[in-house]
Formats: C-alpha cells, structure tokens, sequence
C-alpha cells in the first residue's frame, strides 16, 4: 500500500508520534547535569553533528540518542508501515553517527553518546560516564 503522506510530511507525523526529536531527553539530560552539579556545558554550538551538549574547554561532545531514531538494539523495532522508507533513513542516521563520532575524534573530541532509555533506566551511570570524561580530560589537558 502506498503512503498517504509525502516522504516529508511522514516524517514530521512520526516525528510528532515519536516524541519531537530528542527535546524531552535533551531536557532530563539538563536536569541530570544539573542534579551532579556537572558545569561548563553549551547547546549549540557549531561544530560537526551539532552535538546536544559541549563541554567546550575539555572538548567534550554529549549526544542523547532516541531509541527509535538512533536504532537502539533494546527497544527498536522497524515500522511495520513503509519499510523501505525507514531502512533508509535510519540506517543513513547511523551512517552519519558514526561519520559523525569520527570527525569529532580527529578533532580531538572526545564523544559520548547516552541512549534515550539510559536516562530513564540508569541516569546516575550517564552521568558518572560523563563525569569521568570530564575528570580524565581535565587532567590529560592539564586544565
Ligand atoms: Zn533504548
């Protein structure tokens, strides 16, 4: 059966089906940073993959990946409905993630993606991994 939406207007009905992007975890991410007392962090900031959260001076990129969109190995599953539109898309989201996490490292980044269930399921882990980032990159750079 043929979609009865545009390619563009489906993805803004999942879009709105799935949550708006990753706005709600980005938030519970802010409240965890903030509950750890983790400072230093920007949000848009333009550098490669416009990652979610930067710790500019330890060069430190924060990424909160959907489950859905980011294709989590625990809770994603394929839409039944137009398979062979959302392989493509997710699969070129994964592609850009990873060529995403390379630039960042060649440039000295140091990336670290946080999946949307970890902040629900174990948010005292995301922020000890982001903890430690911070800790070990303060001291590699001498900061
Ligand atoms: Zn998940």
């Amino acid at each position: 059966m043929t979609d009865v939406f545009t390619r563009e207007k489906r993805s803004q009905v999942m879009s709105a089906i799935r949550g708006r992007g990753n706005k709600d975890t980005e938030l519970s991410l802010m409240t965890l940073l903030r509950r750890y007392h983790i400072r230093g962090w920007r949000r848009h900031l333009l550098i490669p993959g416009s990652p979610d959260f930067v710790f500019r001076r330890e060069k430190v990129a924060i990424f909160v990946d959907g489950c859905f969109w980011h294709m989590c190995p625990r809770h994603f599953s394929m839409p039944k409905n137009n398979r062979t539109f959302w392989k493509k898309k997710l699969e070129g989201n994964a592609i850009r993630d990873k060529a995403v996490n390379l630039e960042l490292r060649k440039k000295g980044w140091k990336v670290i993606r946080v999946w949307e269930h970890q902040l629900r399921t174990g948010p005292s882990e995301s922020a000890r991994r982001i903890l430690n980032a911070l800790i070990r990159r303060r001291a590699e750079m001498d900061l």
